[in-house]
């Protein structure tokens, strides 16, 4: 699947301390590659990497602390802008109802794309979440008895329709809908019409009329996701033709590859705003870019804690203390700085669940009895260290020792803690400098 491919790409972007521009073009090749498996259009696709790659190989991404997760963040975010997502929480763009009622809402789409059974949806869900009177019309005169699968759906749905008329026309009927809406109060109109199996002119003609007569406030456009590449020429060509708001990708519960969702906003500048996942009439789903996107990267928390570590961790810091372990100078002053941003990024139990390779580092740290409040107590400790003391503990005689306990309202013996723990890191520092420096340091974690 599109999620499980990415998802490798991106433990092993993740997973690497530092980055070279090479990496992210190779990785974004992997990126490509999938998304065109998953049926994604070959421009959107080309777009998308032109646009990530772009931002991933700047100087402030890959000499980051953490080049591989910002790159992460940045097909994340792009993710969700292609899938056409607004500013909100999860990128939802809504129905629009509050205009002048009756608000018409068009829909349009090829024959068996889930047009009828979409509409009965939205209509049960403007009347139960909307607290919206709603009415129905189905305007599909080709099909026999596609107007009476709409009246058996609308008692499902306990939604009005429009009483069938034999031998009108689609823009009789819309007119007849519209005016039974206003005399009889109606909030929303929904107006279901005809497919056919290819995009023809008849058929643009047809929606175009009916737009003009009916001016709809929603047009949406109901796509099968499970015809893949086919979903997104028909959305073209749709688009091409009637002045789109929204769209509505159905059949989600299938196996669809997922690209018609993605390139569907690229191809009709609109928005997906649900998405259909059963037959049954409550099977419809706001659709939510964010969630999407999150679900199609596999990645959960790692977006949050990309941007915690962004605000909490000083580059150049990070990066000087990095030059001095490799050389194998690591003081009391090293030591502090590395706990204050393990701290500052949620302690040990937080780091250790989302970053890969921490899980045995805090393994180690909580065997040698460490944990979060032990991490609070050294930092009060070396905070009552001179400066000197911190770059040369030899200093740390028996009276210097009792003089800093006292100070950070510790025993002698957490002092000894301290300092013995920063002997053993020091010893593993110089051999890890033995292995070959930070390379064999990310192996031994990793
Ligand atoms: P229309 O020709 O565009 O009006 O399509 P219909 O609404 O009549 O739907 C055609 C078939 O697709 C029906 O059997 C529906 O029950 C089914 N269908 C519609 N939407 C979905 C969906 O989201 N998931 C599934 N599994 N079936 C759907
Ligand atoms: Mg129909």
């Amino acid at each position: 699947a599109l999620s499980d491919r990415l998802g490798n790409t991106f433990d092993r972007l993740r997973g690497r301390g530092a980055l070279r521009e090479q990496d992210v073009r190779d990785a974004m090749r992997e990126v490509r590659i999938a998304l065109l498996e998953a049926d994604v259009a070959l421009p959107v696709a080309r777009d998308f990497i032109e646009k990530v790659t772009e931002k991933a190989v700047g100087e402030s991404v890959l000499k980051s602390v953490t080049p591989g997760q910002q790159v992460v963040k940045i097909v994340n975010d792009e993710l969700v802008a292609m899938l056409g997502g607004s500013e909100g929480e999860d990128g939802h763009v809504p129905l629009t109802l509050e205009a002048k009622p009756p608000v018409v809402i068009m829909m349009v789409g090829l024959q068996g794309s889930g047009k009828t059974t979409s509409t009965a949806k939205l209509g049960k869900l403007i009347r139960e979440k909307h607290g919206k009177k709603a009415m129905m019309a189905s305007l599909d005169v080709n099909r026999p008895a596609a107007q009476e699968q709409l009246a058996v759906l609308g008692e499902q749905a306990q939604v009005d329709t429009l009483p069938i008329v034999e031998g009108q026309q689609p823009v009789e009927i819309a007119k007849r809908a519209l005016e039974s809406a206003k005399l009889r109060n109606v909030d929303v109109v929904l107006l279901d019409t005809a497919g056919r199996l290819h995009v023809d002119e008849a058929l643009m003609a047809e929606m175009k009329a009916v737009a003009s007569v009916a001016t709809p406030t929603e047009v949406l456009l109901v796509v099968d996701s499970l015809t893949g590449q086919d979903a997104v020429n028909v959305a073209q060509s749709f688009s091409d033709e009637v002045p789109l708001t929204g769209v509505i990708l159905t059949r989600m519960d299938g196996d669809a590859r997922g690209g018609a969702a993605l390139s569907m906003r690229a191809v009709t500048g609109k928005p997906i705003k649900f998405a259909g996942v059963g037959e049954k009439l409550d099977a419809l789903e706001a659709f939510h870019p964010r969630r999407v996107a999150e679900r199609i990267l596999g990645m959960g928390d790692v977006v949050s804690l990309v941007e915690k570590a962004a605000e909490t961790i000083k580059v150049e810091e990070a990066e000087l203390l990095a030059k001095r372990m490799a050389k194998g100078q690591f003081d009391l002053n090293d030591l502090r700085m590395q706990l204050k941003q393990m701290q500052s990024m949620g302690g040990l139990g937080m780091l250790a669940g989302m970053m890969p390779g921490m899980k045995k580092a805090k393994a180690a740290m909580q065997a040698s009895g460490m944990d979060d409040k032990v991490l609070v107590h050294m930092d009060a400790i070396m905070g009552s260290m001179t400066p000197k003391e911190r770059a040369n503990p030899a200093l740390l005689n028996a009276k210097r020792k009792k003089r800093v306990a006292a100070g950070s309202g510790t025993q002698v013996q957490d002092v000894n803690k301290v300092l013995k723990m920063h002997q053993e890191m020091s010893r593993a520092m110089k051999q890890i400098k033995k292995m070959g420096g930070m390379k064999g340091l990310a192996a031994m974690l990793g």
